[in-house]
């Protein structure tokens, strides 16, 4: 395992959003964190990274609690997109060139900027090289905010609800990208969803989170109707199309009108 986390616990003053989370990642594998709205996604991404400071619990990558870790040496580790990204007035260019910041001594090298070229053209998005972040659309940003992690070299991605802003074709382009980058690099990412039908497609292993818990984590066996159903409180059917298996919301009595 190159992840294992260990009854990580979290509360925002007396609020008690994380009780006792663990669960283990395997390198080379997508991971989607699943659950209702207000679950505490977004708060276990920003704990695995210590945005937040957990009040119990490890974080092993490796071998080394990244608890214990210096920002620095977290931000050479873990890349991390959140839900609204920062603009400013910057190019996108060098938006996705502080991503080298922990790694960039007294000067940008040749391979810095490799990098960087690198990843507008991997993510097709060379036409924003020198627009300013603070003039693009949301999905546009999105796409920087990614590059930016990307080029940071990290073991673990955490992307937040990576796909919100993105039209539908970019929204597969970016998680197949996402998807090939993870098994090129051997790396993990661990990404928030909304959609069940994006995460079925592009995710390796599921964990559903409920009651400050893991309610079930496990690889595409574990996503079932009842398991929907337990976690969002409303009933599904599962269906194949293409190959490719689907989450449709209602009941099979309710679609069928029997
Ligand atoms: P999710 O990502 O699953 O929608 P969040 O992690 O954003 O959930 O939020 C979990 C819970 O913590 C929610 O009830 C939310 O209202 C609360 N929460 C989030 N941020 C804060 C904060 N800064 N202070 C207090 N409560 C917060």
């Amino acid at each position: 395992m190159m992840l294992t986390v260990n009854e990580l616990r979290f509360m925002y003053r007396n609020k008690d959003v994380l009780k006792q989370i663990g669960f283990s990642i395997e390198e080379g594998k997508v991971i989607a964190v699943l659950g209702p709205n207000g679950v505490g996604k977004t708060t276990l991404l920003k704990c695995l990274n210590r945005i937040l400071k957990p009040r119990k619990g490890t974080v092993m990558l490796y071998g080394e609690n990244l608890l214990d870790l210096s920002t620095m040496d977290i931000a050479r580790r873990v890349g991390y997109v959140p839900q609204r990204v920062e603009t400013g007035r910057l190019t996108a260019f060098d938006a996705v060139l502080l991503g080298r910041r922990p790694y960039i001594g007294w000067d940008i090298s040749t391979r810095d900027i490799t990098m960087v070229d690198a990843i507008f053209t991997r993510l097709g998005m060379e036409s924003l090289r020198l627009s300013y972040i603070d003039e693009m659309s949301g999905g546009e940003l999105q796409k920087v905010a990614i590059a930016r992690a990307i080029v940071q070299e990290p073991k673990i991605l955490l992307l937040d609800e990576p796909t919100s802003n993105l039209d539908l074709k970019n929204q597969v382009e970016i998680l197949t990208t996402i998807r090939d980058i993870v098994r090129d690099h051997k790396i993990a990412a661990i990404m928030t969803m909304h959609d069940l039908n994006q995460a079925l497609r592009f995710a390796d292993t599921f964990i559903f989170i409920k009651n400050g818990t893991v309610h079930i984590h496990g690889n595409h066996d574990i996503v079932t109707p009842a398991v929907i159903e337990d976690v969002y409180g409303l009933p599904v059917m599962i269906g194949e199309f293409g190959g490719i298996r689907c989450v449709i919301p209602g009941a099979a009595n309710l679609a069928t009108g029997e």
